[in-house]
């Protein structure tokens, strides 16, 4: 079940969701209902799960749009009930529970309840049941272990409710690559299909070939190309000063479209396939980059990637995340979904 939320990590929701059904995805994950219709008008027809969970405003839609609804409360699921009733089908859902992760769903203790609560509702099937790792990610941690005892050993007593034929899954990227186990029904994975380990550059290091390809690149132009002698202060709060005869290229980007300000004086960008550093504040729309070490002049109108590869040379989202002290599903969703995109094949 690839996870397809936030616009499809920044990728483009619909567009990914098309390559992975062609690739044999058997379901899709999103955050939200109105995701979910959005696939099912561009032609999806796998199940779609809901998987931050079920409020009674969305209620209708889901049922409507035949998505399937993970429920973490069983508050819902009376109304849920009634609404599938109206609509004259029967829905199939999924129950989060909280194995570990300590956020949403239905605790342990409240497991088998839940499901009784559901078999005497009318109109609702349970198809699968769920949780989630918090710290998958990190290959030392116990956590994952005792997430994967606490699911397994909830769930071990559903045949005894009749759920011998639901789905059970649990692994997001970290489970699917670091946890033994867990892969049981179904697994979960996002950020490895937009090519990135979700232990970041320590993942990528520590994998095994083929290894992933990240997908997403941010590309620029330059606007201008400015001479300035030793001394000059640059852009807002003069954060940085020439201190020699100076070719600064000016970029029509900023933190405006998800450049953020703290890359200030921090990032590097490609332009004929080395590295540059940004110099100066990055503001709403524009960006200065040292452009005087560079073999060759550089004019407006060569292109400059933000991130990804040119060249020999590549700047990751798990670079630029370390700059930005965050992790690379932060930079793919701010540089994706604030820019233009085209998916190219
Ligand atoms: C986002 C999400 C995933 C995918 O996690 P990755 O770390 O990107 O692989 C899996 N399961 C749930 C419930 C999620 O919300």
């Amino acid at each position: 079940m690839p996870l397809v939320k936030a616009d499809g990590y920044g990728h483009g929701m619909v567009d990914c969701a098309r390559v992975f059904a062609e690739q044999g995805a058997a379901a899709f994950g999103v955050a939200e209902a109105r995701e979910g219709v959005l696939l099912r008008a561009a032609g999806i027809t796998q199940p779609i799960l809901v998987l931050v969970g079920v409020i009674s405003d969305t209620l209708r839609t889901i049922v409507e749009a035949g998505l399937t609804p993970v429920v973490t409360d069983a508050a819902v699921l009376p109304e849920l009930s009634r609404v599938a009733g109206a609509c004259r089908t029967e829905v199939g859902l999924h129950i989060k529970l909280d194995a570990g992760m300590g956020r949403q769903g239905v605790l342990p203790a409240e497991f088998i309840d839940t499901v009784q609560a559901i078999r005497r509702l009318p109109h609702l099937r349970i198809d699968g049941i769920m949780a989630h790792f918090p710290m998958s990610d990190d290959r030392q941690s116990d956590n994952t272990v005792l997430v994967l005892d606490m699911f397994l050993k909830t769930t071990g007593s559903s045949a005894d409710y009749g759920l011998d034929r639901c789905c059970l899954h649990l692994a997001n990227s970290g489970g699917l690559f670091y946890v033994a186990g867990a892969r049981l029904d179904m697994v979960r994975p996002g950020i490895a299909l937009y090519g990135y380990y979700p232990d970041g550059a320590d993942g990528r290091k520590n994998a095994v070939s083929p290894l992933l390809q990240p997908a997403m690149r941010f590309v620029t132009r330059i606007i201008q190309v400015r001479t300035l002698e030793a001394g000059r202060s640059l852009g807002y709060s003069h954060l940085f000063t020439t201190t020699r005869p100076s070719r600064i290229a000016v970029l029509p980007v900023g933190y405006e479209d998800g450049y953020l300000r703290v890359l200030s004086n921090r990032a590097q960008v490609l332009i004929h396939g080395q590295r540059v550093p940004v110099v100066g504040r990055i503001s709403m729309n524009l960006t200065l980059v040292d452009v005087t070490d560079l073999g060759r002049k550089v004019h407006p109108g060569e292109e400059v990637v933000l991130l990804g590869s040119q060249g020999e040379e590549e700047i990751t989202a798990d670079e630029i995340a370390d700059w930005m002290q965050t992790i690379s599903y932060e930079v793919l969703c701010l540089f994706g979904n604030l820019n233009a995109r085209t998916m190219v094949e």
